[in-house]
């Protein structure tokens, strides 16, 4: 428990310019269009919640939890641990992630989705990091690219804890 956050990456300020900035090209690019917003839990509930409320057209909502498999027997498996509850072919689908590390359960999770049929799949991730890619994967919506770095906060978590401080922080593991 010696860790603690070292340094503010993205103040709060910084977070709602970012989002006011995605939410207005999804604005204007899901305009007509049958929009759902599906959030990856946990991490992604804090964006989404301010990335829907920004939004200045109408929009569903859904989340799905999973985990992957990180053993060698399952490499880019998924489990879904919790699925969506409708059919997915009507909708334009905009999948909603805190950050794009190695790609590996995203990749995996669009995969997924995409066997639902649905008009249209993209991606928003609200950070990434793309010295980290493991799986050739670019988001459509990127709200920030960031270092190599263990970061926390706005949902992100680390054993569970941080999720709720409102900027992006660099945790320090400490001793
Ligand atoms: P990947 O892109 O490696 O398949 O998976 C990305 C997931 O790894 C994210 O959704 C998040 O749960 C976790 N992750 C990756 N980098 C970080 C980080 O810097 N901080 C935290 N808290 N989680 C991370
Ligand atoms: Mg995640």
């Amino acid at each position: 428990m010696g860790e603690r956050v070292r340094e503010v990456l993205i103040s709060q300020a910084e977070i709602e310019a970012i989002v006011t900035g995605l939410a207005a090209r999804i604005s204007r690019d899901y305009e007509g269009r049958q929009l759902i917003l599906i959030g990856i839990l946990k991490g992604a509930y804090v964006f989404l919640a301010d990335l829907a409320r920004a939004l200045t057209i109408p929009c569903e909502v859904e989340f799905l939890r999973v985990s992957s498999y990180r053993n060698q027997s399952h490499p880019g498996e998924l489990e879904v641990l919790t699925d969506l509850s409708m059919p997915l072919e009507q909708y334009d689908v905009l999948v909603v992630e805190d950050i794009l590390d190695s790609g590996r359960t995203l990749s995996a999770m669009l995969r997924y989705l995409g066997e639902k049929k649905p008009r249209s799949l993209k991606l928003c991730a609200f950070l990434d990091k793309p010295s980290r890619r493991q799986t050739p994967l670019e988001a459509d919506y990127v709200g920030r690219e960031i270092p190599d770095a263990f970061v926390v906060g706005y949902g992100l978590d680390y054993a569970q804890r941080y999720r709720s401080l409102p900027y992006v922080g660099i945790l320090d593991l400490g001793t």
